[in-house]
């Protein structure tokens, strides 16, 4: 890990404000060891400006408190979601967009309504599926790009 810290990608202000205990087990530092190392570093290498993570790891009950599904690979630590430091869905675009174009082995890479920001997944599979969260009724829906 060159570029990433387990402290960035596990902190939550919700986990804090709730008094949830995020730390991570060592099966969960060794699978955001390997998300690091196989798609976040190689792509920030390629992009050469710092990415912000805003949520790596949460844990089962701080994934349930920002109201994550029930089967996210961020309660694995296999996820993470991250932004350009702009913040503008055209340079976030542009993350999504490496990860695609470096051939990173990535298990699921979704454009998060309207690129607000970039979820990206690593293990076990490498699927490789790109996806597109919109709002519809209220609920989110996932459709293939
Ligand atoms: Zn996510």
């Amino acid at each position: 890990m060159k570029h990433f810290t387990f402290q960035e990608l596990t902190k939550s202000a919700t986990a804090k404000r709730k008094g949830i205990d995020n730390s991570p087990s060592m099966q969960v530092r060794a699978n955001l060891a390997a998300l690091v190392e196989n798609v976040l570093d190689p792509l920030r290498e390629a992009y050469g400006k710092p990415i912000v993570v805003t949520s790596g790891y949460r844990c089962e009950k701080l994934n349930r408190a920002v109201g994550g599904a029930a089967s996210s690979q961020h309660v694995k630590g296999q996820a993470a979601d991250i932004r350009s430091v702009q913040d503008t869905p055209e340079e976030n675009k542009k993350l999504f967009d490496l990860i695609v174009k470096l051939g990173l082995p990535f298990d699921q890479l979704i454009n998060e309504y309207g690129y607000d920001w970039v979820h990206v997944s690593y293990g076990p599979r490498h699927r490789r599926m790109k996806l597109r969260a919109v709002k519809k009724n209220g609920r989110t829906q996932y459709l293939y790009m």
